[in-house]
């Protein structure tokens, strides 16, 4: 199967997220899911150090879902075997005074990766069309002209050089509940515990509508989006992964030559041992 083709978003359609099932997993059973995941874990590693080595363009990995929809658990099952040197992840959390000082796409910018990297992003620019629009931080005339300017920017990118796969894991509201309760009663899990949570969980129907404009209106040709069913971790890691170890597989990094003065040097070091 093509996991790229069966979650990518078509550009202008509209995601009914409530008819769209979060435990399905199409077209593998749990063991073979995780046996793909394995390989797909060691290309992407490969690929990585390829692309590092190449220094020429780079991969940017958004992911978005709802609370415990499982982000950190993404970045540490398909990114965990990579060189740190090479990948960056940031978290967009609450912006500080500083950042709210800016415009919204500042802090993102800045955070963009550079030339060979992959960056990861755990929320993103769209937080500004999501609980920003759910919560009414801004007015709605400044929140709706804001699809424009992500395009805009993602496009940007695109031209110079970076590739961008994003993802939004889409959770039904009886595992999240699972999920958030886990952090209650886990001790290992407390930490995770926000009182907020909750409250967001009971404005699902907002928040899922706002995740539906944005799949409609920023699933673009140049920077997809790919609506993962992540219920089942396992799933949710396979298909992840599948798809960005593809994706670098197609971009295709090159491993440099040796430079002319290398191999000067070589002859020279070769002619002494041989002198
Ligand atoms: P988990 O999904 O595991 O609960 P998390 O991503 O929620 O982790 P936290 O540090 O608990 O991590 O929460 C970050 C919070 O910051 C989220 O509620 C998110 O919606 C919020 N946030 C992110 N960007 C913005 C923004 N631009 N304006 C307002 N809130 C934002
Ligand atoms: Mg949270």
């Amino acid at each position: 199967m093509n996991l790229e083709e069966e979650f990518r978003v078509a550009p202008g359609s509209r995601v009914q997220l409530r008819d769209s099932d979060a435990d399905r997993t199409p077209g593998v059973n749990r063991e073979e899911g995780e046996r793909e995941h394995a390989k797909n874990v060691v290309r992407i590693r490969d690929l990585q150090h390829r692309l590092y080595a190449e220094g020429r363009r780079s991969l940017l990995v958004v992911l978005q879902g709802m609370d415990a929809a499982g982000k950190d658990g993404t970045i540490r099952h398909v990114f965990g075997p990579t060189n740190p040197q090479g990948v960056q992840v940031s978290a967009f959390g609450k912006p500080t005074s500083n950042e709210l000082a800016h415009d919204y796409l500042w802090r993102v910018h800045s955070r963009a990766p550079s030339r060979g990297h992959i960056g990861v992003f755990n929320r993103s620019h769209y937080e500004d069309v999501l609980i920003v629009r759910v919560l009414g931080l801004v007015p709605d005339k400044a929140w709706k002209r804001r699809y424009d300017h992500i395009n805009a920017f993602e496009e940007m990118l695109v031209d110079e050089g970076t590739t961008v796969l994003k993802f939004f894991l889409h959770v039904s509201a009886d595992e999240q509940l699972k999920r958030l309760t886990k952090r209650l009663t886990n001790p290992a899990k407390a930490w995770k515990y926000n009182a907020e949570d909750f409250s967001k969980r009971s404005r699902r129907p907002a928040y899922v509508e706002a995740y539906e404009d944005m799949l409609e209106k920023c699933s673009t040709k140049h920077a997809p989006w790919h609506v993962i069913p992540a219920d089942n971790k396992w799933f949710r890691n396979h298909a992840i992964a599948g798809i960005v170890a593809d994706r670098l597989e197609h971009m295709d990094p090159e491993l440099p030559e040796l430079p002319e003065d290398g191999h000067r040097m070589r002859e020279t070091l070769e002619g002494t041992r041989e002198g």
